[in-house]
């Protein structure tokens, strides 16, 4: 069930229903000599967009550039400032809000979004928060598709070594299950990429030279993409669920 595949009155049907929407929401920057540009983009949006189907929610288009400006060393990485970010953020709650949509579930597929969406959620409570209505109902959150219930366990099932923290076997696997022919192949060396800081750009590309960290991508499978993503719809459409039914307690 997907927002851009809907005509209005099937929206205005929705709204009468339910007032949940999920948004995928990710990053386009590098993702190592393997990885896709998309990773991050493509995990939130499988995931999402399965689990919309699943808990009968319906699922915003994909936010699919964020906080990438540490990748920019790297060609066909796109960067929002945070404060771009986040004014982009508050118009696409605040479209969605004045069509009565109350509940906006971000699923988040970037590590590097997660200052800057905390950020534009203070933001967006800030108008309801000052305005003479004292309040609204719009409630905003947050997910990190790795730490989902039952994720963790299944990306150290499939890669006990080399999973690591970007680039990682895990998030490439998923992608690889979403889109089997973009699968790539390279020469990795080291075999796990070393761990560090993240500073500027320039910086980011001199200590990971090929865009790494701590992982070895080459163990990325479709098989585990599959049964990962498996996971994490489950434990989406949980969250969905009750996220939904949730009177007017704000989280
Ligand atoms: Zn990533």
């Amino acid at each position: 069930m997907q927002l851009h595949l809907l005509s209005w009155p099937e929206v205005e049907t929705y709204l009468a229903k339910s007032k949940t929407i999920l948004i995928p929401i990710g990053s386009t920057e590098q993702h190592g000599p393997t990885g896709l540009m998309g990773t991050d983009a493509i995990c939130a949006e499988v995931i999402g967009g399965r689990a919309g189907d699943e808990a009968g929610i319906m699922v915003a288009p994909t936010f699919n550039v964020g906080q990438a400006q540490h990748h920019m060393a790297f060609p066909g990485t796109m960067t929002l400032r945070p404060s771009t970010m986040i004014a982009a953020m508050v118009d696409w709650a605040r479209s969605l809000s004045h069509h009565g949509f109350e509940r906006l579930y971000w699923l988040n597929g970037h590590g590097g979004n997660i200052a800057t969406m905390t950020a534009a959620f203070s933001e967006i409570y800030h108008g309801a928060s000052m305005s003479e209505a004292k309040g609204s109902r719009l409630l905003c959150r947050m997910r990190n598709w790795w730490e989902l219930p039952g994720v963790g366990d299944t990306c150290l099932q499939f890669f006990p070594v080399g999973e690591g923290h970007h680039a990682t076997p895990s998030e490439i696997s998923v992608t690889y299950y979403a889109y089997p022919h973009a699968r790539k192949q390279a020469a990795l060396e080291p075999k796990i990429a070393p761990f560090g800081p993240i500073n500027d750009a320039a910086d980011y590309r001199r200590r990971f030279p090929d865009g790494r960290i701590g992982s070895d991508p080459s163990q990325a499978n479709p098989e585990a993409g599959e049964k990962i993503v498996a996971a994490a719809v489950k434990a989406v459409v949980e969250e969905l669920r009750s996220f939904a039914e949730e009177k007017e307690e704000k989280a």
